[in-house]
Order: C-alpha cells, then structure tokens, then sequence
C-alpha cells in the first residue's frame, strides 16, 4: 500500500505542480505510515522528485502518451494503483488533472475531491478541506470509499524539500480501448514564465486603454520573474492572447502574488484569483471592487503607479545584489 501520484511534465520536464503533489503526498504517506510512488508519463528526468519525498517512480515510456489524452492517462494510472495497492491517490487540480481525475475516480471506484487546500484533517475517518463557491469559501468533504483521490489546489501547500532519492523502475501499461480522440497539430503560446507555474502574475485590466501600453505590465513582470495576464475583456478585444485570460472562463490564477493594474474587480474575474495568497489592485477609482478583495491597493493612475513601482523595484534589486 502507498500513495500513488501523477507527476505532470511538458515536453519531457517535470512541471512545479509535480514536486508540489509530491511534497504533499510525501505527509500524507508519513500520517499513513506508508511511501510516495509517483507515475511519471516520458519524463526524461525524474530523478528530482525523491527531493520532494517520492520513494518509488514508475517510468513509463511510450509515444502513444507524448501528448495528454485523459482517458489513455487514466488507464495508466489506473493500473498503476492496481500494481500498488494505492489507497490514497494525488493529482494537482491543473486543467488536465481535472479532466484526468474523475475518469480515473471512476475506473478505481473511489471518492474525488477537487481543490484541496490543505493536508486531511483526518484519515479516519477520511476528511479533506476543500475551496467551495467558486473559490470564495472552503468546505470539508469525506471520502468514503477504499481508495481516495484528491485534486490538490496550486500553491496550496508549497514544495517541501526532503533528504530521500527515489529509486526507478520501468512501468509498462498497455493502452486498451479506442482513446477517442488525437491531437493533431500544437500551436503553443510563447509564454516566458506559464500563468500556471508562475509564482507571481502581474495582470493588466481594460484601464490600460490599449494594447500599446502593456510594455510597463511586461517589464513589472520581468522584473519581477512573473508571469502576465489579462482580464477577459482585453483577451476578447485582441490586446493580449486569450492563454493570458484569467478568470471564471479563462485560467485559474493561485499564485503568492496576484498583482492587478485596471482592472475593476468584476465578480466573474475575482472567481478565478481567489485562491491567490496576495493581491495588490492599482486601480483610479477608490471605489473600485476589486479593493474589497486586496490585500494592498493603491489608488492612482497606473501610468503613474506602475512607472514608479518598475524604478523603485530596480533601485532594491541593485541595492540587494
Ligand atoms: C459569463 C461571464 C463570464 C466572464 N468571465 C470573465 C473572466 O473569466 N475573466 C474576466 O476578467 N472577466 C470575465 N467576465 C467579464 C467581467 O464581468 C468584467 O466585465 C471584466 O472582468 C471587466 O474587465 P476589466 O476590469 O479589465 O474592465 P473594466 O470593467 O472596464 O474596468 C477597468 C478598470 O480600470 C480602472 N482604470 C481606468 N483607467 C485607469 C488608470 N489610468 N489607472 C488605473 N486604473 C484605471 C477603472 O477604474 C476600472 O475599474 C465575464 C462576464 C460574464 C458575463
């Protein structure tokens, strides 16, 4: 018996969300008295994740899974928690860990909870607190089925270092069935940093008035090491690409810092930055509602703001280098 966990990569790399899962799991496993295995899909390099408390890693290697299909993914985890006795499997709560987890739930006959915040607040009986209303409360969910899956939040928990290495051993999971669907051609956004792996996004809002001003929204967040992001708005009037869209429609944001510039708050946008641990609005009008959801606001002009902020992080980052 362990507990098993799906390690996400892009293009063979692990992804920040798999030491995440990791670290995690790695509690859980030590709460349970048993070890972390982790399933990695044609990661070339899995070695780091016995940093982050992965006892075991089963390596499958296989070119009919470069590219995520739900239902392939599942099966292959499917089998892997078979081959482990797994009792308690760990995903992230990334677009395709939401897609991926229900179909797996259902193959292993086990309770999924998406969005966990934190580690159980009891594993008997088996009690997660998870974010509810869409992002805007927490509530505690039992599992009560033999095996459990849990969708842990982004940056929820955070990665915690450990002495361990894991050791390695090739996984070969036959895929069953027609998988339905196939992807055919990629077109990738060029993101620097990934909204998703990002610890820091700096988000710009319709006050910028067009997209000939976003060069002070790119530099704030090189500065910075940040991603960049939009509301839907300036995604829908072509300012900025739609990967960018954050928001009830667009992508979830869960970083440390959620940095806002004009953008006004609306209900709809603040449902997918809830879970963010800081956020800092600029915004003109003090009545704006996105000041009710900050934890810092300062109320001004962002063609003022932001220029200032860029000078006064440059003069601190020359200070401390
Ligand atoms: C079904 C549905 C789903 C939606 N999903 C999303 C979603 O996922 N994400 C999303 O973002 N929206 C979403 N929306 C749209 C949402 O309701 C808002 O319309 C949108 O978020 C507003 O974008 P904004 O804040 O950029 O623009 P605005 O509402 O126009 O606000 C601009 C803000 O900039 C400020 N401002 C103006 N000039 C300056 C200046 N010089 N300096 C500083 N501040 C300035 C203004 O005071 C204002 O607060 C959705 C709407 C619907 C109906």
């Amino acid at each position: 018996m362990s507990v098993l966990i799906y390690t996400e990569s892009e293009g063979g790399k692990l992804k920040k969300a798999a030491f995440e899962v990791a670290s995690y799991a790695k509690e859980i496993a030590q709460s349970l008295g048993t070890t972390v295995t982790a399933v990695a899909i044609n990661v070339e390099d899995s070695s780091a994740l016995g940093t982050y408390g992965v006892d075991k890693v089963l390596e499958v290697k296989n070119d009919a899974l470069n590219n995520f299909n739900a239902k392939a993914y599942a099966d292959v985890l499917a089998k892997a928690v078979a081959k482990e006795e797994a009792k308690v499997v760990v995903v992230s709560s990334s677009a395709d860990s939401k897609y991926l987890a229900p179909l797996m739930a259902v193959k292993l006959d086990a309770g999924y909870v998406s969005n966990a915040v934190s580690l159980p607040e009891s594993t008997a009986p088996f009690k997660v607190k998870r974010m509810a209303f869409t992002n805007k409360g927490f509530n505690i969910t039992e599992i009560t089925t033999d095996i459990k899956v849990i969708g842990l939040s982004s940056n929820a928990f955070g990665l915690k270092e450990n002495t361990g290495a894991a050791t390695s051993e090739a996984f070969e999971a036959t895929i069953e069935g027609n998988l339905g669907v196939e992807v055919t051609a990629v077109d990738k956004a060029t993101d620097k940093v990934s909204i998703a792996d990002a610890e820091v996004v700096v988000s710009g809002g319709r006050g910028l008035k067009g997209p000939e001003n976003w060069g002070m929204i790119e530099e704030l967040a090189d500065i910075l090491g940040a991603a960049t992001a939009c509301s839907k708005p300036v995604s829908d009037m072509g300012w900025r690409p739609h990967s960018e869209h954050v928001g009830q429609t667009g992508k979830p944001v869960a970083t440390n810092l959620y940095i806002a510039v004009g953008i006004s708050g609306a209900i709809q946008h603040l449902a997918g930055i809830n879970s963010s641990k800081v956020k800092v609005v600029v915004n003109s009008d003090p009545e704006a509602p996105f000041f009710k959801a900050a934890d810092y606001g300062i109320v001004g002009d962002a063609f003022e703001v932001v220029p200032k902020l860029i000078e006064k992080l440059k003069e601190f980052k020359a200070n401390n280098a």
